[in-house]
């Protein structure tokens, strides 16, 4: 099993928590969660553009998965120093965001997203460079 994810997924992953969009887009978002969070061996690979996770976007909310979320997916690339098509485990994703990315990179790559507010992410950076590991999804 592989899970394509865009570049900025491989951060917003980190500070899932259970909450989303609707409850369709969280139920697939939980199981791409603890897929990667119980087996961590799991493949990924970076795509460009909607990935596994935006599939569940909620028709009824305005879509912003094309567009300018392309620019945050580069800058997020750029700084793990991964590019489109790469594929390695969530393990090894996990090792190089904790040693390229620092919690506070979040507040300042992440300029527009509504998430950015309540820390999760940077609180799941820190988890990842103090060698912890991620919560439970929800919990
Ligand atoms: S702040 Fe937003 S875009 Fe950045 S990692 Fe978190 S959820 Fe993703």
């Amino acid at each position: 099993m592989t899970i394509r994810l865009r570049g900025h997924h491989l951060l917003c992953l980190l500070g899932y928590r259970g909450m989303g969009y609707s409850d369709e887009f969280c139920v697939n978002m939980t199981a791409i969660y603890e897929t990667l969070r119980t087996k961590p061996e799991t493949e990924v690979e970076i795509i460009t553009g909607p990935d596994d996770i935006c599939r569940a976007y909620p028709p009824d909310k305005t879509y912003h998965c094309e567009g300018t979320v392309y620019g945050l997916d580069e800058r997020i690339l750029a700084k793990l120093g991964l590019a489109p098509h790469e594929r390695s485990s969530w393990q090894d994703m996990c090792s190089r965001i904790a040693e390229k990315i620092v919690p506070e990179d979040i507040a300042r790559l992440c300029t527009t997203c509504p998430w950015e507010k309540y820390g999760v992410c940077r609180e799941g950076v820190g988890f990842l460079i103090e060698g912890r590991p991620l919560p439970k999804a929800g919990g």
